[in-house]
């Protein structure tokens, strides 16, 4: 299969470069050339099959031009270590749980997909490939726990000091082996800028061999998709879920309308957010002014610019008639979410996280205008992750801390701090990668 940007459709590329370079030099993103649809051999009898079937029929719909059925089978297999339940709160109200991987949020499902797939494109090769990422926080970590290990790769996350939680830097920093992480000394942004300059300076990125592993990444939408199907066959048949999706740069979601071209029925997706709001403003208004992000308890959604909003675009052949008729958007502040948090625990005995908290007030806000409905709330984050805000809602232990969570805290940090300028963060890198 080839890929084009979505900048220029004569510009095209095959997997490989896809995957490997992220981002098309014109500052589009890749899409593939035509759209898979399953046939009538899953949609016959996709209600009986496992996770790993339904998860290789939609690899195989993507990949399996570039990649042999064992070798995909292999790469799903390894990304679907865990499960994704479906716990029902209330008649039609249900909650899809991707947060049993090992960093306990949804975006193991791509950084593990991704990481295997990335192996395998640069089999027998001799050159190291070094993984440069940026992180506020979740995706380092998935990112160095998906690539943890794997032959022939190596992973440098950049996170800026004093501003990510206690956890979290444990999961980015106590891994070692082929896990670096660089403490700097300056904001996210900071950090991002740097891994930006590294693959602007062309000669850099290429003796290097540097790939990134941000959401724009095909091979993490991909995965994600697996699991819409995985959760909608789970319901009574004949029933058409409504997707709940808390969001940021919408990755998530952009994986749901790719499963919903595969051909699985979906009544409408629900684009939920915080304060963060660009996109349900665009689906009111039509009118889309990306901004500076503001700060939130809900805080791997303060995304201000989402970047695969271009790829949701293109899916509707930018037109905003189509996309309103698909995406309804609503956006929640701090304290409607607070009292949700607290509100599932009293009515259900039910933790959501704060992000997971702003999809649930938005699948309530549906079932009042829309009663009898099916809506499936994607839960992307355990709640112990984000001990500040539930001990204050829930008070403190009432979360139960899981173990691979509780360990990392007698494990050992090592990271190198640098400031965030350019030339010391170069002469690092030339230092340690050859
Ligand atoms: C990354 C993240 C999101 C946002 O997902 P997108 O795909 O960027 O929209 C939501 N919740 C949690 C817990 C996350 O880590």
């Amino acid at each position: 299969m080839k890929y084009h940007s979505t900048n220029n459709p004569a510009h095209q590329v095959d997997l490989k470069e896809a995957i490997l370079r992220s981002l098309p030099p014109d500052n589009g993103l890749y899409m593939p050339n035509t759209l898979p649809v399953l046939g009538v051999d899953f949609w016959g009898k996709w209600r009986d099959l496992s996770f790993s079937e339904i998860g290789f029929a939609v690899a195989d719909a993507f990949f399996g031009e570039d990649v042999p059925e064992e070798k995909l089978r292999e790469i799903v297999d390894g990304t679907l270590a865990f499960d994704a339940p479906i716990i029902t709160l209330a008649p039609g109200d249900h909650i899809l749980e991707l947060f049993h991987g090992p960093t306990l949020a949804f975006k193991d499902f791509g950084a593990r997909f991704m990481a295997r797939l990335m192996a395998y494109l640069t089999r027998g090769e001799n050159r190291e490939l070094t993984v440069l990422v940026a992180t506020s926080g979740d995706t380092g970590g998935a990112v160095a726990s998906a690539f943890h290990k794997v032959p022939g790769t190596r992973v440098i996350i950049l996170y800026p000091k004093g501003k990510v939680s206690g956890l979290q830097e444990k999961q980015l920093t106590a891994l070692g082996g082929n896990i670096t992480a660089l403490e700097i000394e300056g904001t996210f942004d900071d950090c991002q800028a740097l891994v930006k300059k590294a693959f602007l300076e062309r000669e850099v990125a290429e003796r290097m061999n540097l790939t990134s592993a941000n959401s724009i990444n095909l091979s993490r939408l991909v995965p994600q998709s697996f699991y819409y199907i995985h959760s909608a066959r789970q319901l009574a048949d004949g029933i058409e879920p409504v997707f709940v999706v808390p969001s940021g740069n919408f990755g998530n979601l952009t994986a749901g309308l790719l499963a919903k071209q595969l051909g699985l029925p979906i009544r409408h997706f629900i684009a939920a957010t915080n304060r963060n709001d660009v996109v349900p403003a665009y689906l009111e208004t039509g009118t889309y002014t990306p901004r500076p992000s503001v700060a939130t308890i809900s805080n791997a959604m303060d995304v201000g610019a989402p970047s695969n909003f271009v790829r949701m675009s293109a899916l509707f052949g930018n037109s905003w008639d189509k996309f309103r008729g698909c995406v309804s958007g609503m956006s929640f502040t701090d304290e409607e979410t607070r009292v949700a948090i607290r509100e599932a625990k009293a009515l259900h005995g039910y933790e959501v996280c704060p992000h997971t908290a702003v999809g649930w007030l938005a699948a309530k806000r549906w079932h009042a205008a829309h009663p009898g409905s099916s809506t499936i709330t994607l839960a992307t984050a355990h709640p112990a992750k984000f001990p500040d805000v539930m001990d204050a809602e829930l008070g403190v232990g009432a979360v139960e801390i899981p173990e691979r969570l509780a360990i990392l805290a007698d494990k050992e940090k090592v990271a190198t701090n640098l400031p965030k300028d350019w030339e010391p963060f170069r002469d690092w890198l030339a230092a340690h990668i050859t």
